[in-house]
């Protein structure tokens, strides 16, 4: 499995890029990231995004992606996300009113994206790999995903604080690779992170004696106007006697 960081930060500035995980140049985690990072004809051959949750930072370059190829794209865009994801997005962002649906252009016949409601808990097929969303603890309906192909597994949390079901899930997983994880605020932070729902390095230390698989654990998420700071703190979590690693923009993983 290839997995191309477009952009792995909690929010935008100059040099930092909010989420967007491209795995095996077709499937796109998160929207965050798209052309900033990817030529035209990269991003053309993304079949399918699959969302975390409707919050700006991982959504903001969809609109500009559809805008940007709508009358190059063959085959519309398949868009996978949760009811409440799907709701805010069709609300709130292709209304015609903040930017067109491109749903129904060029023509009506010819919309450049379709929408697929996910559950979480359920397998889901895509450019060769299998997506399972898993309900975490955000502040407003969130899933990470297990994605696996023949040879592995990751696991990423998307946002979320203190969280269960996804460890459990990584607990299962016996070719797990690695896993990624929200580390968001510093430790100074601590009630920012609680009521945002979000993670500082203490609490990322806590999260990770829930998980009992050897693995390479990434953080991701890092407030862009505390970014040296979290990440100095996260260097000092381990997990099987390893420091956790930043996950870093425009770096290529294979797993
Ligand atoms: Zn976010
Ligand atoms: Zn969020």
């Amino acid at each position: 499995m290839k997995l191309r960081v477009l952009g792995c930060d909690g929010g935008r500035g100059q040099g930092y890029y909010s989420t967007g995980l491209l795995l095996d140049d077709t499937v796109l985690i998160d929207a965050g990231t798209i052309l900033s990072a990817l030529t035209v004809e990269e991003a053309l051959k993304i079949t399918d995004i699959f969302l975390t949750h409707s919050h700006l930072d991982h959504i903001c370059e969809l609109p500009y992606l559809l805008d940007a190829t709508f009358d190059m794209r063959r085959e519309p865009l398949r868009i996978h996300a949760q009811k409440e994801t799907i709701d805010v997005l069709m609300k709130h962002i292709f209304n015609w009113v903040v930017w067109p649906d491109f749903s129904k252009l060029p023509t009506p016949e010819r919309g450049q994206f379709t929408i697929h409601e996910i559950k979480p808990g359920k397998a889901y097929q895509a450019g060769g790999l299998n997506l399972t969303p898993i309900e975490v603890n955000h502040t407003i309906p969130t899933v990470g995903y297990k994605i696996a192909d023949k040879q592995a597994s990751i696991v990423f949390t998307g946002d979320t604080g203190p969280t269960k079901r996804i460890w459990d899930v990584a607990n299962e997983s016996a070719d797990l690779k690695a896993v990624i994880v929200d580390l968001s605020f510093a430790i100074k932070e601590q009630y920012v992170a609680n009521v945002s729902k979000h993670m500082t390095a203490d609490d990322l230390a806590n999260e990770l004696k829930k998980l009992n698989v050897d693995c390479d654990v990434y953080a991701f998420h890092y407030k862009v106007g505390q970014a040296t700071t979290v990440g100095a703190q996260a260097q000092r979590v381990m997990h099987f006697g390893r420091p956790v690693m930043h996950l870093r923009e425009h770096e290529t993983l294979y797993f």
